[in-house]
């Protein structure tokens, strides 16, 4: 392992990103602002990250020599898409530091690995079996009860790979559906809101959460995200003390959000983790005091954190590829309000589903944000 990497690497040295995605692009710019380079990796070309990164290699994760090769022109490297291969990080921190490091990656790849680490170390998750036959499924739902939901272990992201489970009667075809891959059986949660808390880790042990964000989805798809959140200052106390207790167990240096419900009664679960930024940190950009990519960058980077201090209330609403299927979106009428800000992600071609930008709006109120963001997403057709 490359341990002898240096413990500050100044603004002017280059910065590795494996993942091409907007998440990457947005910290790339961020990194620029700092002044660090970036040298991009993943299958794809004139990606999101691509078109702000100094330079780009386009091949496949697995491909080992070229991944030596992108560790070699880089001093650290950094992901934003979290499902490459454990070998490719295992190839990369033999030149360099991967933060955060492969063993986390490898970790939150996996819903059962994942859920099964923060049960055993008392961090609240609903009650979950893993599933790789009939009779499993059967025994799961007698135990944790119905409905559930049934989602495959790996390779699930935005409700892909997720299935509701009603009744019983449903049962055999819930297991034909996860087709031989192995699963996890979840008792369904009666969510009353569903919020995140992204956490910032330096080596050095120094951590930082931003404000509560309170999150909607549509079809599983983040839709709206705002803050703070609308929930009990003790709730949000709770929720940032479970998100420091999981980053400080993992030692994760870079960012981790956390994803969690809040149920009927007030209590938390947590529902996810990923390593890294996250769709519902968008608003910092133009909200906090620090962003969440700038915020990524200090951590990785062995800098101080910045403060991650709300400037003001503030909205995000997603744009999806859906909105092209009326035309080409009005940006004019959308940034007709001055208090709203637009984010495009560089992606041709806008397929249903996809996430080709955001709209954030800041105002006086969390409702009068939300509002504003609305209003300017409802303006583009
Ligand atoms: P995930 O892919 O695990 O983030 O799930 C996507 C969405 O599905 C979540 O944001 C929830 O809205 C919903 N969901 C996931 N797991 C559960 C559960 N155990 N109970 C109720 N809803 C769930």
């Amino acid at each position: 392992m490359a341990q002898k990497a240096p413990l500050i690497l100044q603004p002017g040295s280059t910065i590795g990103v494996l993942g091409s995605g907007q998440l990457g692009r947005m910290f790339a710019l961020a990194a620029r602002e700092l002044g660090y380079r970036i040298v991009v990796y993943s299958p794809d070309n004139d990606s999101p990250t691509g078109q702000i990164a100094d330079d780009e290699f386009s091949y496949r994760y697995d491909d080992l020599d070229r991944i030596r090769d992108f560790a070699r022109k880089v001093q650290v490297i950094t992901f934003e898409f979290e499902n490459v291969p454990a070998a490719t990080t295992a190839a990369a921190a033999r030149f360099v530091p991967v933060r955060p490091a492969g063993e986390v990656l490898h970790l939150t790849q996996h819903r059962l690995r994942e859920k099964t680490f923060l049960e055993e170390n008392g961090f609240p998750v609903t009650p979950f079996r893993r599933i790789t036959t009939l009779q499993q499924l059967i025994d799961a739902a007698r135990e944790l009860g119905l409905p559930a939901v049934l989602k495959t272990a790996s390779f699930g992201y935005d409700g892909k790979g997720q299935q509701k489970v009603r009744s019983e009667s449903e049962l055999k075809e819930a297991f034909r559906n996860l087709r031989g891959a192995e699963g996890i059986y979840e008792a369904f949660v009666n969510f009353q809101k569903e919020i995140s808390v992204i956490v910032a880790r330096t080596l050095a042990g120094e951590i930082s959460t931003f404000p509560v964000f309170e999150n909607t989805h549509v079809n599983h798809i983040l839709d709206v995200t705002f803050a703070p959140a609308a929930i009990p200052l003790k709730i949000a106390k709770e929720a940032a003390r479970l998100a420091s207790g999981i980053v400080e167990k993992l030692e994760v240096v870079g960012l981790l959000t956390v994803e969690m419900f809040v149920t009927k009664s007030g209590k938390l679960l947590v529902n996810e983790l990923a390593p890294r930024t996250h769709n519902s940190g968008h608003l910092t950009i133009d909200a906090c005091v620090t962003s969440q990519f700038e915020q990524q960058v200090r951590a990785v980077c062995g800098l101080p954190l910045g403060s991650t201090e709300l400037r003001s209330p503030a909205a995000m609403a997603n744009l999806l590829g859906d909105l092209w299927q009326q035309g080409v979106p009005k940006w004019d009428a959308a940034l007709d309000d001055p208090a709203v800000k637009l984010h495009l992600y560089g992606k041709a071609e806008p397929r249903v589903g996809r996430k080709m930008g955001h709209l954030t709006a800041t105002g006086a109120t969390v409702s009068q944000a939300v509002k504003r963001v609305l209003r300017s997403r409802g303006r583009l057709h």
